[in-house]
């Protein structure tokens, strides 16, 4: 039965393929109906999806929408790198300001970042890492600032939150790109300098994820500013959770414009206005602080009533005002490839290097609880996960420094490497159990599982996130010809549109058809066809990819002839879509993060994790597509790309165990997927602790194999504990005086490495009282 709908599939596509190549017939009797049901299906857009959609560029995820993505072209992207100053700022900037911060006692002593460090912070410039030398600021590179904020992040979020707000969304990059030379002479100096402190406010109790619905409201009329009747905005404004707020002597605030009385033209509604007000100005109202998942970062509310500001103060100017939308969401979209997704790498940093070592020091039925094949399951995934983190975080933060500003690259980094920051905080807080729910200053993973839904909330909620930005704005955006059809017809001149449709539709047919063929055929070859660019353990994954970024171009197309605007309310399907895309982009990431660190055989497992997991889950959304539309054409489509059913299966035990092996032993890979992660070689420090117990313990495995061959010989007791067996074994000649020393020393540390906080009784309420007399 299916093979017969196949047939008449391609023969329905050998006739229109006729039908196409002769104008005359295919304006008249294919564009011309179909421009019209085009239009009819189109998806409905409202005017600030609309904005989100033009808002940016298409970059890498154009081509992994293409059907046939230019691997070469993703070979030649650079490889991104710290700049010289930047490298000495992470070293003699960043580093001593982290050795010196005590994320358990800003968060239960504090409630706040320490003064100190808030004047640290300002004096060194940590607010102006993005903003241009010339303005007194750091000039960071995207990646520089990424790094920065998770290394940070890895030792305290409250502390990277702070930091990393004043460099993504916010009053400085909205100024950077659409300051008036005034604003950006009077402000960025400023800002650079710490003398002023931003926020930015959008969200409010009845606009959160519909941003664009909210009611704060600016209404043009005359007033009095510096003694002088000019015309200028009557603001009314109710934000909440705007990070920064309670501290900040700026605000910028995002409101809808309106000048009823027509005050500076015949426009009645402006829409979105982003503005920059001092928080001093008579009318700012800041509240009392949001406490957010225990973090103490600042975060409150803000609200003002009838507020008069002058004109000069839209963001931009006049000619800036309703233009606020497309400003915060192409800011947002540069701003949400950064800052998120490098608290979901700091996350994978330091739970690599945390859960590796912890694996290996803790013993439970006499062995490292990493040899159990459980345990092993959850760290092969922190691993090999942050292993595909870091590839992103590098890829994403490349394309920014490109001068790309691409949006739906930016929502796949937000989204996923935020998900996967939970998944690994899950696995890390398992392995480490006990050890790492008991909080206190030795406490190093807990804050941050606490921490983590605060990323998967903010710069767009995940949940939407995935359903409707990435393949939502993503399907139109990238999909070569879907966009342009859109434009087309919108079309004021509809001969004109018609024409352009026509154009475009004949080719758009041509890439359905030929994704049809090449599918097929790529699916009965399960791939092995495909072109790679490079041979070797990794060419089979360029195959599956441009097999995967094939069928995802032919399940959009009839997935959108099926359903047209329908789609969009069609979030479940929608989203699996998305993930394939993703798991496109992340996939495709971790190749060129392979390639760039000179294709070393000791990242294979890593890879082959990370790109196993990404195509198997490729099916898996593959066949939540297929399951979900129309019968038959779901069933044809499974036909045609996965002809011998889907055989991407999901990572090996063997893969599994290889990274084990090689995780809980010190090398440069581990050294390099755990480099963002901050911790000094000394026993104070609770991660240095437990890293100088892992190598203590390794250095001693000969000898401990030596002690446990004398036990199971007879010639030393049994299950004694290992400081009454050293004794005995020096005694009997198996150990020197110095490797005894050695042994003791090493077990020592494995001890200090297993100790949690316990407080005093009336300890943690002095903590209160404390901040009680503090505040
Ligand atoms: C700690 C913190 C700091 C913040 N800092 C700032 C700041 O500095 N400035 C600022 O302006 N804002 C800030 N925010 C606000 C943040 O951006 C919003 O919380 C976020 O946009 C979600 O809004 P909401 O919490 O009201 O959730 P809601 O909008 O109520 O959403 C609830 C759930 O519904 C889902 N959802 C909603 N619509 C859809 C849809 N169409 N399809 C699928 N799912 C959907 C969401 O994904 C979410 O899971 C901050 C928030 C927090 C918690």
């Amino acid at each position: 039965m299916i093979e017969l709908l196949l047939l008449v599939v391609l023969g329905v596509g050998v006739a229109g393929y006729f039908l196409l190549t002769v104008p005359r017939w295919r304006l008249c009797y294919l564009s011309t109906p179909f421009f019209a049901f085009f239009k009819r299906v189109l998806p409905p857009l409202s005017p600030t999806e609309r904005e989100a959609m033009e808002a940016g560029t298409v970059w890498w995820d154009g081509e992994l929408f293409s059907g046939k993505p230019d691997w070469q072209a993703l070979h030649r992207f650079p490889k991104p790198q710290l700049r010289e100053d930047e490298a000495q700022f992470i070293a003699e900037v960043v580093d001593p300001l982290l050795a010196r911060l005590n994320d358990f006692s800003i968060i239960n002593q504090h409630r706040d970042l320490p003064p100190e460090v808030w004047r640290y912070l300002a004096d060194h410039g940590f607010f102006a890492l993005i903003i241009p030398k010339e303005y007194g600021g750091k000039g960071f590179s995207n990646f520089a600032n990424s790094t920065i904020v998770s290394r940070i992040a890895t030792r305290s979020l409250s502390a990277a939150v702070t930091v990393m707000v004043p460099n993504s969304l916010g009053p400085g990059e909205l100024l950077l790109h659409y300051g008036t030379p005034q604003q950006k002479e009077y402000w960025l100096p400023r800002l650079a300098r710490g003398e002023e402190f931003p926020c930015f406010a959008l969200t409010g109790p009845e606009a959160g994820s519909d941003a664009g619905a909210i009611p704060d409201k600016g209404v043009l009329c005359k007033g009095m500013w510096q003694g002088e009747e000019v015309i200028g905005i009557r603001l009314s404004w109710n934000k909440r959770y705007i990070t920064l707020a309670p501290r900040a002597t700026v605000l910028g605030l995002a409101f809808k414009l309106y000048d009823p009385d027509h005050l500076m033209g015949d426009v009645t509604e402006y829409g979105i206005t982003c503005a920059l007000i001092p928080t001093t100005h008579p009318g700012v109202q800041v509240g009392h602080r949001h406490f957010p998942m225990g973090q103490v970062f600042m975060n409150g509310p803000t609200w003002g009533d009838n507020v008069f500001i002058p004109l000069e103060w839209i963001i931009g100017g006049w000619p800036y005002a309703g233009k606020g939308w497309r400003m915060l969401v192409e800011c947002l979209s540069a701003g949400r490839g950064i800052s998120l997704p490098a608290l979901g790498a700091a996350c994978g940093h330091i739970s690599t290097r945390t859960t590796s070592a912890y694996a290996y020091v803790r013993r439970q039925f006499g062995l490292s609880i990493g040899r159990f094949e459980g345990v092993q399951e959850a760290l092969a995934r922190i691993a090999g996960l942050t292993y595909q983190l870091e590839a992103t975080r590098r890829l994403t933060t490349t394309g920014l420094d490109l001068g790309e500003r691409p949006g739906i690259v930016t929502a796949i980094a937000k989204y996923h490497m935020t998900e996967q920051a939970r998944l690994i905080l899950n696995d890390a807080m398992d392995i480490h159990a006990g050890r790492a729910v008991q909080l206190g200053p030795n406490n190093y993973l807990g804050y941050h599982y606490m921490g983590i839904p605060i990323a998967i909330t903010v710069e767009g909620a995940n949940i939407l996130t995935r359903n409707l930005m990435i393949f939502g704005q993503g399907a139109t955006r990238c999909h070569p010809y879907v966009y342009r059809e859109m434009e087309a017809a919108a079309c004021a001149d509809a001969q004109e549109g018609l024409l352009r449709f026509d154009a475009l539709l004949a080719q758009h047919i041509r890439f359905a058809l030929g994704n049809v063929g090449k599918g097929l055929l790529s699916g009965l070859s399960l791939g092995k066809f495909e072109s790679s660019p490079v041979s070797g353990p990794t060419a089979c994954y360029y195959r599956q990819l441009t097999r995967m970024s094939r069928a995802l171009a032919l399940c959009t197309d009839v997935s959108m002839l099926l359903l047209g605007g329908e789609l969009k309310r069609r979030e479940m399907l929608s989203a699996r879509l998305g993930d394939v895309l993703s798991h496109l982009y992340m996939a495709s990431a971790t190749l060129k993060y392979y390639e760039d660190e000179g294709r070393q055989s000791a990242d294979l497992p890593y890879l082959h994790y990370a790109l196993r997991r990404s195509l198997w889950l490729m099916g898996l959304a593959l066949q939540g597509v297929f399951d979900n539309l129309p019968t038959v054409p779901g069933m044809l489509l499974k036909r045609i790309i996965f002809p011998f059913g889907i055989r991407y299966r999901p990572v090996r035990d063997s893969t599994v165990s290889a990274i084990c092996r090689d995780i809980m032993q010190p090398s440069a890979l581990r050294d390099r997927i755990s480099a963002l992660c901050f911790w000094q070689e000394q026993e104070q420090d609770p991660i240095g602790r437990v890293e100088l117990a892992f190598r203590a313990m390794l250095a001693v495995q000969p000898l401990e194999k030596r002690l446990h061959d004398a036990q199971k010989q007879g010639s030393l007791p049994p299950k004694l504990p290992l400081a009454e067996l050293i004794p005995l074994a020096q005694t009997a000649g198996l150990v020197s005086e110095a490797e005894a020393t050695a042994l003791r020393e090493a077990e020592r540390l494995r001890y200090a490495a297993l100790q949690v906080d316990s407080f005093a009784p009336g300890e943690l309420e002095q903590m209160g009282c404390d901040r009680a007399r503090e505040s």
